[in-house]
């Protein structure tokens, strides 16, 4: 079980990344946004887009960001879609926010799945 902080943990694993701290394997970058290949892929393609500022979830994020960052990280997810080839059998976007979600990571971040059916949430 996750235990998520109130606060952001600068020792969380992508800002490690973000430090250069721990590899990753890099699809794309941009002033506000980083994008990588997940660790361990929950499907043929798996890539993560994280801000560069420290945000805990998607509903930090939200409140917080400036509008352009906010852009940033839509067109992002955009740009990696197109760069691992999903735009034309379509991918799915996800972001987990706290405890019952699963959040394993405190720092916001959207997943980019796709390469199957992704089949239907519920
Ligand atoms: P979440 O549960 O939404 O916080 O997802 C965190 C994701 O980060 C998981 O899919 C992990 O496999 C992935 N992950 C954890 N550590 C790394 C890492 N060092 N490089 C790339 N992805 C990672």
């Amino acid at each position: 079980m996750s235990t998520l902080k109130e606060y952001y943990d600068t020792q969380n694993v992508f800002a490690k990344i973000l430090r250069n701290e721990i590899p990753c394997s890099k699809i794309y970058e941009d002033e506000f946004t980083l994008a990588f290949h997940d660790i361990a892929p929950k499907a043929p393609v798996h890539a993560l887009v994280i801000t560069k500022n420290p945000y805990i979830s998607f509903a930090d994020f939200s409140k917080r960001a400036a509008p352009e960052e906010m852009v940033a990280v839509t067109k992002a997810i955009g740009v990696v879609a197109a760069k691992l080839g999903l735009k034309e059998n379509g991918y799915r976007i996800t972001s987990n926010i706290g405890h019952n979600s699963g959040q394993e990571v405190p720092h916001f971040h959207f997943h980019i799945m796709g390469g199957r059916p992704m089949g239907i949430i519920g």
